[in-house]
């Protein structure tokens, strides 16, 4: 494994050096999406430099590089999350219409009655596509409640449980507070009632390895964006039996075996799910990604992150009236905060003028700002890229605020 070295990695992060409102560029707005090294950015301008055709068609050697390439990067997703096999690796645009593909799937197994789990954290694209299945079958969406620290509630998922529980969708872990959620414990009890699970791993893939198969859950989800690869795909492993058992989502080419006026019969997987032309380059860049990920000693990288958290953790108090939304014990470093008398978009706009990036809203998450009972939170969310310099700027661009308004 190669060694984390922090000068080398941000010189293969091409956009970091650069100047934003005449500072430089400090980029805590990594899990809204993360940043590309240069290595994906090159895989895709070669694939449109010499390979650029369209997959699986045969017939010209232009199209067997493509293909090879693209499926290719299917192996490395399978690898990467230590899916038994391809079949079970279906392309998307990314975590939302994964979770609509599912979702959508599931309408003719459900009914009146049945029931639906999802955490208080969720992001909107782990609530709404479930509710609009709930609306569709009669389905009921429970949900599990948080404390104030932001994790779920103990015991709060075992009494939800029942046997009219179909489909347990949890994130594994939350975009706004960082908590780390136990999904292993918890696709252990969906399974004791046969209930169907599926893992948002959007926030997760980027700070941890992820083993489907130890997980053993049925379906699960993230985007490449997020992950240092390009946008407009993302990932939806599904066991084989349940994808099999899963109509198509969309209907076109490539997704068939068969087609005639009377009757269509569908291609096997992954392909069933696929239609029309993939996201090719896409593909590549995602695979390119996670190759450069995947040479670096993951346990030396979580250890980087959780210092830059650390680091902010310590500061929080150099910020009269600062404080962090999300306290759990177990968490990625993601930093959602509110500083008494400041709007948080206040102190996005004003740290932009300083050159530092951080998101403020509801972050896709309205249900759990009603728990906290706020319009919104300012998030600076770290990558394994940023300083602890940068960190220190951060607050330092805090303290200039907060003089500002005082
Ligand atoms: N789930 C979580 C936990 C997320 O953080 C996000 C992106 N903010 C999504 C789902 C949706 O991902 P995308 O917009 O890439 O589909």
């Amino acid at each position: 494994k190669e060694i984390f070295d922090i000068n080398k990695v941000r010189k293969s992060f091409p956009i970091l050096n650069q100047n934003v409102n005449g500072k430089p560029l400090i980029y805590l707005d990594n899990a809204a999406s993360a940043q590309k090294p240069d290595a994906v950015i090159q895989s895709i301008s070669d694939y449109y430099c010499n390979d650029n055709s369209n997959v699986h068609r045969g017939a010209h050697s232009l199209g067997d590089r493509a293909t090879a390439a693209f499926e290719g990067a299917r192996e490395c997703v399978r690898n990467f999350i230590n899916a038994k096999s391809t079949k079970e690796i279906i392309w998307t645009g990314g975590t939302t219409e994964a979770i609509n593909l599912v979702a959508s799937g599931l309408t003719a197994s459900l009914k009146a009655g049945d029931e639906i789990i999802v955490s208080r954290m969720e992001h909107h694209a782990n609530i709404v596509p479930w509710q609009m299945l709930a609306e569709r079958t009669g389905a009921i969406l429970k949900v599990i409640e948080i404390n104030e620290a932001g994790e779920l509630l103990e015991g709060a998922f075992d009494q939800l449980l029942t046997e009219r529980t179909k489909i347990v969708a949890v994130t594994q872990v939350s975009n706004v507070l960082g908590t780390i959620n136990p999904v292993k414990e918890i696709i252990e009890k969906a399974k004791a009632v046969d209930a169907l699970t599926l893992i948002d791993g959007a926030q997760a893939v980027p700070h941890f390895l992820v083993d489907v198969q130890a997980l053993d859950c049925d379906f699960f989800v993230f985007s490449s964006h997020k992950l240092f690869g390009p946008t407009g795909i993302g990932v939806l492993y599904g066991k084989e039996e349940r994808l099999n058992a899963l109509p198509p989502y969309q209907g076109g080419g490539e997704m068939i075996e068969r087609v005639t006026f009377e009757k269509t019969t569908f291609n096997e997987l992954p392909y069933k799910f696929e239609a029309g032309t993939p996201p090719i380059s896409e593909a590549i860049g995602l695979a390119k990604a996670i190759e450069y990920f995947a040479a670096f000693d993951r346990p030396s990288i979580e250890l980087y992150e959780q210092n830059l958290l650390s680091t902010a953790n310590s500061m929080v108090s150099s910020i009269p009236g600062m404080r962090i939304i999300g306290n759990a014990a177990n968490k990625v470093p993601v930093m959602s905060f509110m500083i008494d008398g400041l709007h948080p978009s206040d102190i996005g706009t004003l740290l932009d003028q300083q050159g530092i990036a951080i998101r403020t809203g509801h972050h896709c998450a309205m249900p759990l700002m009603d728990f906290y009972g706020l319009p919104g939170t300012a998030r600076a969310s770290f990558a394994f890229y940023n300083t602890q310099s940068e960190v220190e700027k951060l607050f330092e661009g805090l303290q200039k605020i907060q003089r500002l308004f005082t």
